[in-house]
């Protein structure tokens, strides 16, 4: 009988997962997100693009509290580190999909330079009236059987954020996962979970990446 109770969970789970965005981080190495570096040709020389600086605000959060709450915190902390250092202009700007091309997989037509600028630009879809900002609506929910991380959908500002994977992240896969969220706030997609090429998963990526190093030491306040 609990054998059957628990097949449901999954299956309204992988409904769930049909239907929405969502974030399945596997930290699989493999799925590191490759780069040109000076050597190569394609290197794109990250002094010839502008460094732009970003903020990250909370706008609306809703149930975190206490430890849940610090974390977060600690987490937008070092998400704003990781995306205005100069590592993560670069990489961005030298990002190699999986077929070796200096592009993310379903770009929408941009280059890595453009999605670069459009990053920091920080106009997201639904809020394209505070540029320079990345804007937090987050919900912490638990659905314990659920392997959705996080999911968010291009109508909202809200991201949920399941606590089964928050309450054992650090700070910085917190930081991997609100990246990777905030890109579709940007409008960009991808076409499967595994697409691991495209802006959402390949920024996380870096952006986690980032936050570990930076993580293990101390940031400015
Ligand atoms: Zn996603």
């Amino acid at each position: 009988m609990k054998k059957w109770v628990f097949s449901m969970a999954l299956f309204a789970t992988l409904g769930l997962q049909d239907s929405q965005n969502q974030l399945m981080l596997s930290h699989d190495d493999s799925h590191a997100p490759a780069t040109f570096s000076v050597e190569d040709a394609q290197y794109l020389d990250p002094a010839l693009v502008e460094t732009r600086d970003l903020q990250v605000r909370g706008m609306q959060i809703e149930g975190f509290s206490g430890a849940s709450l610090q974390k977060l915190q600690s987490a937008f902390k070092v998400l704003e580190a990781a995306v205005n250092s100069e590592e993560f202009k670069d990489r961005v700007l030298n990002f190699k999909n999986s077929k070796g091309e200096p592009a993310f997989a379903s770009n929408k037509g941009f280059t890595n330079e453009q999605i670069y600028e459009q990053f920091m630009e920080g106009r997201e879809t639904l809020q394209p009236q505070t540029p320079g900002e990345m804007n937090f609506y987050l919900r912490l929910y638990n659905r314990p059987w659920s392997r959705v991380i996080g999911y968010t959908s291009a109508t909202t500002n809200t991201i949920n954020i399941n606590w089964r994977f928050f309450r054992n992240y650090a700070p910085a896969d917190v930081a991997a996962n609100l990246a990777h969220e905030w890109t579709h706030k940007l409008g960009f997609d991808h076409r499967s979970a595994s697409e691991y090429d495209s802006a959402p998963y390949a920024i996380g990526y870096i952006v986690g990446d980032i936050a570990k190093k930076l993580s293990s030491k101390p940031l400015h306040e």
